[in-house]
């Protein structure tokens, strides 16, 4: 349960419808498991779910078993691929999930899970290609592949694989994983006629067209953010709608003088008479510490530097450079008092990502500031703090 505190989470819808027609452009109409996992990667899962499949989603994708019977509670009746839990074989069943096998093991007990009740159920089976994760080992474990084949209570729907490192510019070995998934499949594939193939995650589908397959799993790209290595040249189609729009209320402006220090361990200290902005945005909602001193914040449509730690509950923004910062007084209805300081300016909001005036702050960004993953800052933002959907195409 999220209490209502720090930034407000806005996710167009509209921007996703965008990125999924963008996907299917890009690969010309391939089948797409749509992946939602950990709530759509901050984006509300069930929401995004339900207009996928208005739009004919083939598949949903998530990692765990609890997060597809959350999807089924929600109204959802696509196929939902379950990446990592196949242990949990009644649940499986009952909520008519498809999972994906990585052991003999686990496909024994669904099988037999499955022929206790009179079924036979779809599973797909991972194949490590290099991954190193999970999966049948694409050049140790053939027969036990084979094996799969003569389940009862199992229909082998698919096969997949995951690229280790389809986002970088050097595709050697993105290369090489392909080849050993398709080796693989003209060994095995008369065995599973049925068996659909796919491979390619985000960057796959922007960058690696041969590895598209029979279908696609993207996640990232769906949520627009960039899932490429900065220098490689992306493919003129993928214009990836950011969907996630995060803001913050500006809680508390004032002046300082030179020589002060700011928040914790003194990592700050103004140089000038400063105006320094408390941001009603901490860790505690998902906006991390280490972006102290690195990230900026959009106001009034200008760039502005974090300063000093991130606090658990709120940051500070030094707001000295920023031009009409009258104009955030005159949006404040009710405020008597002149000028800046010592204003509590409750309608002014702080963009910690999105666009305004022209200026944009990406997930990617703030992730390189961090020293993370773009991945990684939408799903802490996004389910930490409340979210609202809008779909601007009123759709
Ligand atoms: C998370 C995941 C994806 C989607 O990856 P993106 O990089 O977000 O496109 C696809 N397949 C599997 C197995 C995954 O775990």
């Amino acid at each position: 349960m999220n209490i209502k505190r720090g930034p407000a989470v806005e996710i167009s819808l509209a921007a996703i419808r965008h990125n999924y027609e963008l996907v299917q452009g890009l690969t010309h109409g391939k089948k797409v498991v749509a992946t939602v996992k950990a709530d759509a990667y901050g984006h509300g899962a069930i929401d995004v779910a339900l207009m996928l499949e208005k739009l004919g989603v083939y598949c949903l994708g998530v990692a765990y078993a609890p997060e597809a019977i959350e999807l089924r509670k929600g109204g959802i009746r696509a196929p939902i691929l379950v990446y990592f839990d196949n242990i949990t074989a009644e649940d499986i069943i009952k909520y008519n999930l498809t999972p994906i096998v990585y052991g003999a093991g686990a496909a024994d007990i669904l099988s037999a899970e499955a022929l206790r009740q009179g079924r036979q159920i779809d599973i797909h089976v991972d194949i490590d290609t290099g991954m190193g994760r999970v999966g049948f080992l694409y050049d140790r474990e053939s027969e036990a592949i084979r094996a799969l084949s003569r389940l009862k209570g199992v229909r082998v729907a698919g096969f997949m694989s995951h690229f280790s490192e389809a986002d970088l510019k050097d595709r050697t070995f993105a290369e090489l994983q392909l080849e050993r998934f398709l080796r693989l499949k003209s060994e095995i594939e008369g065995l599973f006629t049925e068996a659909i193939w796919h491979m390619a995650n985000s960057a796959a589908v922007m960058s690696f067209p041969e590895s598209h397959l029979d279908a696609v799993r993207p996640g990232l790209i769906l949520y627009g953010a960039d899932a490429l290595e900065p220098d490689y040249k992306r493919p003129k189609a993928a214009a990836f709608r950011p969907a996630m729009t995060v803001k913050a209320r500006l809680l508390h402006i004032r002046r300082v003088p030179p020589g002060r220090s700011i928040s914790y361990g003194r990592t700050f200290v103004t140089a000038r008479e400063s105006l320094v902005g408390v941001v009603a945005a901490g860790y505690a909602d998902g906006y991390p510490r280490a972006l102290s001193n690195k990230a900026h914040v959009l106001v009034n449509g200008q760039f502005a530097p974090i300063i000093g730690r991130i606090c658990m509950d709120v940051a500070m923004v030094d707001l000295t450079d920023c031009a009409n910062l009258n104009g955030i007084r005159e949006n404040c209805e009710g405020l008597a008092t002149p000028g800046i300081e010592g204003l509590a300016t409750p309608c002014v909001e702080v963009l910690l990502i999105g666009r305004q005036g022209g200026k944009e702050i990406t997930a990617s960004e703030v992730a390189a500031w961090a020293g993370t993953i773009s991945y990684e800052i939408l799903i802490s933002l996004g389910r930490a703090n409340e979210r609202v959907h809008v779909d601007e195409d009123g759709l």
